[in-house]
């Protein structure tokens, strides 16, 4: 259901910059962090409802190891409550790095004469694309920086290519973007294209900040920026992810401002982020950043646990920016998607060679260069259910993370056996060594949880999948 404007029972916001520095500033100054209060608010959301801001603030004021520690349990149970050991799989696929602004943090910002500039051409995205298939990817994001060539047109046009390679028993079912923000024709036509979430960071939500940072092009304007997703679900993308850039500002500021977009796009559109991501700054060529708002191992933990509880429907995705054991710990709290087999460099994935970075050709350094086998070989033997699932977006089943976390059963129902059955292609059609024992066992465990009549429908999917059909799903 989308909301007319006499619909609405606040005042329409639509389209109209949300974030109020002050009104953050005071929630997080004006609240005390009592323990009785930390642990009324964990339970609240532990109880399956959603947090204020004011209750957001509680917890990103809290300190002391020991309410961290309860937080993070906090999280911990959330998610096994609600999500269980599910954690999907995806890749990035940077498509062109020109671009005409100005970003103190990125490798690809206008001022850095030596980076290496390129658009990949269709071939040349062919090429990628079947390696990444040839890997066992389902789900990519594509990513560009913000440059004329990379009109919505064109993007369109790179999604449409993406989709068309199909390679052996190799397809990518759902392509999302991470791309600059567009007008409402361009979301349109980019949105007419297929994709699946629209992403777009906000970076910091602090306008003053945003303005030191931010020193050339169009990605100066910060209303632009926040504003975009509301131009996108204008144009009928009601699939959009948020993010900020930790690193850049007070990071307990960046998680209430995460909070308001939410609490934004619900009020405006009645529907909340799918995603929301939470990046930390990385080494890039010429970081041009003083690291004042660097943001620790310990309060990065802390504040993705508060996410969780803070939004316990949206999907939170963290990437291979952050190194493995920071991914193992993190992931338990509430992580519902991972990349694996990451590569920055254009065009890096049709080659074959495993070299050390080059920052002069790419946007950041990452810290977990792991092949997906490996990413999945972990993820198996911790007990988690990869998962490429992309029924709910083929199916038209939208806010998909809502109906896990609202919908009785929907879970064992759905996103269990759809996990269970994508494992099996990849067991079938790209493991090696270990990880095929490993993958049945795992998959053998999760049917055990599902009700019987369900079970006997995803093993007779399984023995199809053995005898070579694909993209079962229910
Ligand atoms: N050009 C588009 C834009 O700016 O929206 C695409 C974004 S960029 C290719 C993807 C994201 O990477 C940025 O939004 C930013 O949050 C993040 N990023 C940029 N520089 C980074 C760095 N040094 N370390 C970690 N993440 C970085
Ligand atoms: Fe360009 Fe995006 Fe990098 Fe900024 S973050 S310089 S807009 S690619």
């Amino acid at each position: 259901m989308r909301f007319s404007p006499e619909k609405l029972k606040v005042p329409d916001q639509r389209m109209k910059p949300f974030i109020d520095p002050q009104e953050i500033w005071d929630f997080i100054n004006n609240t005390k962090p009592d323990k009785q209060r930390v642990r009324e608010v964990i339970s609240k959301s532990l109880d399956k409802q959603r947090l204020t801001m004011k209750e957001t603030a509680i917890l990103v004021n809290s300190a002391g190891t020991d309410l961290a520690d309860e937080i993070k349990q906090g999280a911990k149970e959330l998610k096994e409550k609600v999500y269980g050991n599910r954690i999907v799989l995806f890749a990035p696929l940077y498509v062109g790095n020109r671009c005409t602004n100005n970003c103190q943090y990125c490798g690809f910002r206008t001022s850095n004469k030596g980076a290496v500039r390129k658009t990949l051409t269709d071939k040349e995205i062919i090429k990628e694309v079947e390696a990444l298939e040839d890997n066992g990817q389902k789900r990519l994001i594509l990513v560009y920086g913000e440059h004329p060539d990379y009109s919505p047109e064109y993007i369109a046009h790179t999604v449409k290519t993406v989709y068309g390679v199909k390679k052996g028993h190799g397809e990518i079912r759902r392509v999302n973007i991470n791309a600059a923000p567009l007008d409402i024709d361009g979301f349109r036509t980019v949105g007419e294209s297929g994709i699946g979430t629209y992403q777009i960071f906000q970076e910091t939500y602090h306008p003053e900040a945003y303005k030191w940072y931010h020193l050339g092009g169009k990605k100066r304007d910060y209303e632009w920026r926040v504003t975009a997703l509301d131009r996108a679900q204008e144009a009928g993308i009601d699939d959009v992810g948020i993010g900020a850039l930790f690193g850049l500002y007070d990071w307990r500021f960046e998680v209430l401002g995460l909070v308001r977009h939410t609490n934004h796009l619900e009020a405006c559109y009645d529907v909340g982020p799918h995603t929301i991501s939470f990046p930390r700054i990385k080494d890039a060529l010429s970081l041009n950043i003083n690291g004042q708002y660097q943001t620790s191992d310990e309060d990065f933990k802390k504040l993705v646990a508060i996410l969780r509880l803070a939004v316990p429907y949206t999907g939170l995705i963290l990437t291979a920016r952050e190194a493995p054991d920071v991914r193992r710990e993190v992931m338990q709290y509430g992580v519902s998607q991972i990349d694996g087999g990451t590569k920055l460099e254009l065009g890096s994935y049709a080659e074959s060679k495993n070299e050390a970075q080059n920052l002069n050709r790419e946007q950041f350094k990452i810290n977990d260069p792991r092949s997906l086998a490996e990413v999945i070989d972990e993820l198996l033997t911790n007990d988690y259910l990869p998962s490429f699932c992309t029924s709910c977006y083929r199916m038209g089943r939208t806010g998909e993370h809502f109906m896990e976390f609202s919908v009785p059963g929907f879970i064992k129902r759905f996103c269990t056996p759809n996990a269970i059955l994508t494992l099996s292609e990849y067991i079938c059609d790209y493991a090696e060594g270990t990880v095929v024992e490993k993958g049945w066992k795992v998959i053998e465990k999760n049917l055990a949880k599902l009700d019987e009549g369900v079970a006997k429908n995803t093993k007779e999917k399984i023995e199809r999948i053995k005898n070579g059909e694909r993209d079962l799903y229910f």
